[in-house]
Formats: structure tokens, sequence, C-alpha cells
């Protein structure tokens, strides 16, 4: 079907009392493993990529946008359950205009390093651009602190200041709050310490919906804690790197590929197929998380 707009099915699932899980992706396994997973338990679904990936400079290949704007929208319109577009935390505005050109149908800029006035000014300039064309427009208020497994440290962050958060949503119009509440980015190691009170003066205070980065690193009663409260959008991304990692891992340490005929390795979709392999263990676990945020069924 069309694509349906990322608000639309948060104020859903916010009447619904469940979350909508936005699944991010980074080829095209991965984005249609999402999309499994959402048909198989009919739940609506936010597909999408990172625009800090996409655009990272570390990047040794420039990639165009707008392949994956269309490679999502494309996906989106061909399956029977209702799909958003989120290019989500870019930290390039260019990226964003790109993205809305190529089929996003919600963004989010990343702004952690400028001040506040100046966040302010180029969320209300997205929220302008974006509402002319049924956009939607995600921002941080606060800041998610990042787990790193190589060192097993996390970095400090800032959990959001519900006077602050409210004032910047009344200033740009934005239509989703993604808010630092305990939750950690890539966190796999250990659980996120969820501070409930602050979600509940949160949602006392901001009257758009709430948005719960750091799924991944979020422990199952927790999550579903947080949702009963009016989290109605949780993000996932870590564990489904993860997930196809460990599936590819796996392959390779249980075949000898170098006397396999590559085509059965990669490409003919069969029972040795290594990415298919891959593609069904990231969709178990977008079908985990949906089953934990409960939107299965709500398509
Ligand atoms: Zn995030």
């Amino acid at each position: 079907m069309a694509l349906v707009s990322m608000n639309t099915l948060m104020q859903k699932a916010l009447a619904g009392r469940y979350a909508v899980g936005y699944f991010e992706a980074w080829n095209m396994e991965s984005i249609l493993a999402v999309t499994d997973a959402a048909e198989k338990t009919q739940s609506p679904v936010i597909i999408g990529f990172g625009g800090q990936f996409i655009g990272s400079k570390k990047r040794t290949i420039t990639e165009n946008i707008h392949h994956y704007g269309q490679l999502g929208k494309a996906i989106a319109e061909t399956v029977n359950v209702p799909v958003a577009l989120l290019l989500n935390e870019a930290h390039e505005v260019d990226m964003l205009l790109k993205g809305m050109d190529s089929g996003f149908n919600a963004v989010m800029f990343e702004g952690h390093d400028i001040s506040m006035e100046e966040f302010i000014r180029i969320n209300r300039q997205l929220v302008k651009i974006a509402k002319g064309r049924d956009v939607c427009v995600e921002a941080e208020v606060g800041k998610l602190p990042d787990a790193d497994i190589a060192s097993d440290s996390i970095s400090d962050g800032k959990k959001t200041d519900p006077d602050e958060a409210a004032f910047f949503v009344k200033q740009t119009g934005i239509d989703a709050l993604a808010v630092s509440v305990g939750n950690v980015h890539l966190l796999e190691t250990g659980k996120a310490a969820i501070d409930f009170a602050l979600i509940k003066e949160l949602r006392k205070k901001i009257n758009i919906p709430l948005v719960l980065h750091g799924g991944t690193g979020v422990a199952e009663e927790e999550l579903k804690e947080a949702v009963a409260l009016g989290m109605c959008k949780v993000n996932v991304g870590t564990s489904l790197k993860r997930a196809y990692l460990n599936s590819i891992q796996e392959y390779l340490n249980n075949n000898n590929v170098s006397k396999m005929d590559p085509h059965n390795v990669i490409g003919r979709g069969g029972n040795m197929d290594m990415l298919c392999a891959a593609r069904e263990a990231v969709a178990k676990e977008v079908e985990r998380f949906i089953k934990i945020i409960g939107s299965e069924n709500k398509a």
C-alpha cells in the first residue's frame, strides 16, 4: 500500500496503548527482513535508514540517499501492512531535503554539537518544508549516552528536561519527540535503567508522540512498561545488525565456502544462501520486538 504518515501510525499506537517500531536497515536484505516480519505479524512498521551511517564521513564509497529512499518507498508500496519511511538521525540538512525528494515521509536531524537556538532554527525550517509535503519531523531534546562495546563503556548523556522539551516542541512544531530517559544508544551488554517518573512527567508536559531510541538496550519488561506509560515509537537498530552478523559468522564457521558454488552461498536464495539466512535472522529479531511493544495484529 502507499506510504502512511508516521504521525498516523504513532497516534493509532498511542490510542491503542502499544508502540510502533522503527527498525533501522542498512541494505536490501535488512529492510526486506523488517517488512517480512511486519507482514508475518500483521503489524504496522516504520522502515528506514540511519542518516549518520549512510552519510558517515568514514565511508570509503559515497552513497546516494536517493537510492535508499526509492528502495524503501518501493518496498513500502508492495507490502500489505501500513508502513512509514524514516530517514533517521542525519547530520546534514541537505541530506534530509534530498531524502524528502527521494521518498522518505519522515525525517530526523541530529545536531548535538550546535546551540539550542540553532537547533530550533533548523527544525523549524525542516517542519515548514516538511508540512507542505506530508512529511513528519522527529527531533531529540536531551542526549542519549552512547555505549561502546569495545571498551565496555558508556558516554555521558543528558536526560530530557521536560520544560526545555515543551518549549522546543512549541517553538518548532515537530511531530515526534525523542527523549533521553535512561535509554542508551548502541547498548548490548547490560540493560539501561529507565526513568519511569521522567516519562510520566514528559507525558504530562508534551502533547506530541514520544519516542524511545536505543530499544536494543532496554529489558523486555522495562520496554513494556515504557510503552504502557505512553511511549508510542520504539527504535531498534543495534540488535538487528548483531543478528545479521551472528548469522553470517555462524554460516562461515560451519561451511567451507571456497569449495562451494558461490551462487549457492549468495544469490540463489536456496536453503544454503547465507544472505537469506541472515535476512531470516533479522526478521526473527524484528518479530520479537513487535511482540514486546504490542503492535502485532494492529495493521
Ligand atoms: Zn537513535
